[in-house]
């Protein structure tokens, strides 16, 4: 991709939007542990020596057949089913809207229910298929408390954590949507492997900081990787943060999924204003962080997600000072061209200076590609909210849409 590359118009192929689910205050069996959906059946009358199996039934249903109504579980009996359907519900979010790009990237605008007292919120989930893969970028939050000075997401407040049910039927939804639950009919859901699916891949890189919402994500992408349901490896999930180090350390122990930070600069002094955290953990901090992540190998390597600012933190001094950073931890290097959005005083490197940068990095033994970005026709900008597609001028999109560049996860 370069600068001069010619942007074809949008041609958007809009697609059948279900109507919208009724807005259910029942509890979600989506999201539940085996355990807390294995007490919510007791306290609603399942007998003991009957939960094991009507728990490991419905798990299956769920999540390797991908249903989403209890009339549909064949082999569950008629009573069963109307008492689950009294209780409990296991249907998907409204979709408020569905886009497809000319290049196949989607882009849904999904509405969860409200919780207790609060309002119904929106989060956006965008899918890109590449050769041999394709990936899911899901929310952790609506908004984000944290105020990184290049984020859109960053200037609006933290509205709240999604539930872990909201997080995982981001997944679900997306699987329905691209056909990814083939086998719903068959008498034995069996579990597709990762090579046959649509959504092979996924990575927390939409809206919030996932580490600030740590015991739903961990919930949710330790049922992502159940082996007996979605069963998608845990080499197959990415986890993004800003860099908050106490839950880096949680992440490897309890969730063991891949890791991307969000460095964007290799100084202190800047990066405490690019990304506000560093003030609370500097880099030496966080470097330890990354050092002791388990697993670390050169197949299984951190990501570190660097946003080319110009004049900010795209000098070859920088590019030097990342590789000395980086030094002795198994890494790839994702350049992410600065999506502009209306009110920012940031604008993206020039790409001759990006390619400089990449280039030094690839001399020094780093991959660090620059894909082609990916749906730009529908704004499916990962990390950017709805509402900056919304605003964003014309030229601002043409500028660049590629958040994405290469930040889809790796196999
Ligand atoms: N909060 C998490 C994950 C979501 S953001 C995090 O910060 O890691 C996903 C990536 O998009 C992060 O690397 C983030 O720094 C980057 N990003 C945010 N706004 C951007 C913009 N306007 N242009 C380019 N990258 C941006
Ligand atoms: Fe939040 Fe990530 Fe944006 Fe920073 S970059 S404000 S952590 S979403």
């Amino acid at each position: 991709m370069s600068a001069t590359d010619v942007i074809t118009p949008s041609r958007l192929k809009p697609m059948p939007v279900p109507q919208p689910v009724e807005l259910s205050p029942k509890p979600s069996l989506i999201g539940m542990t085996r355990e807390e959906m294995g007490a919510a059946l007791k306290e609603k009358g399942v007998a003991d020596k009957q939960i094991k199996m009507r728990v490991s039934q419905l798990w299956n249903w769920i999540y390797v057949r991908g249903v989403s109504d209890f009339d549909s579980m064949a082999n569950v009996s008629k009573d069963m089913r109307e008492m689950l359907k009294t209780h409990f519900t296991i249907a998907r979010p409204e979709i408020v809207e569905e886009q497809v790009s000319n290049d196949g990237t989607r882009k849904w605008l999904l509405r969860f229910p409200p919780r207790g007292a609060g309002r119904p919120v929106e989060v956006e989930s965008v899918y890109i298929p590449e050769e041999g893969r394709g990936t899911l970028c899901i929310s952790s939050q609506v908004g984000c408390s944290l105020t990184c000075s290049f984020c859109h997401t960053g200037t609006q407040r933290l509205v709240r954590n999604l539930t872990a049910e909201e997080i995982l039927s981001q997944l679900l939804l997306a699987r329905d949507r691209l056909g990814d639950f083939p086998d719903r009919e068959a008498p034995q859901g069996t579990i597709m492997p990762a090579e046959g699916r649509k959504v092979s891949n996924i990575v927390m890189m939409g809206m919030g900081e996932p580490l600030y919402n740590f015991d739903s994500v961990k919930q949710a992408l330790l049922i992502a990787s159940d082996g007996d349901g979605l069963s998608l490896s845990k080499r197959r999930i990415t986890l993004s943060t800003s860099g908050v180090v106490p839950e880096i350390y949680r992440t490897g122990d309890e969730i063991g999924v891949m890791l991307a930070i969000s460095l964007h600069a290799v100084r202190d002094d800047l990066r405490d204003m690019l990304v506000p955290i560093n003030k609370k953990y500097p880099l030496k901090e966080l470097m330890d962080a990354c050092r002791a992540y388990p697993g670390l190998s050169n197949a299984r390597r951190i990501t570190f997600e660097y946003v080319m600012l110009k004049g900010v933190n795209d000098s070859l001094e920088d590019a030097k000072g990342l590789i000395q950073l980086l030094k002795g931890i198994p890494a790839k290097i994702n350049l992410i061209p600065f999506n502009p959005w209306p009110g920012t005083n940031y604008q993206c490197s020039d790409w001759e200076q990006i390619e400089k940068f990449a280039d030094f990095i690839n001399s020094a033994g780093y991959a660090s590609p620059i894909r082609t970005p990916r749906g730009r026709d529908i704004l499916a900008a990962c990390g950017q909210l709805k509402s900056e597609s919304e605003r964003m001028r014309k030229t601002e999109r043409l500028a660049f849409e590629a958040m994405m560049i290469a930040n889809h996860g790796e196999d």
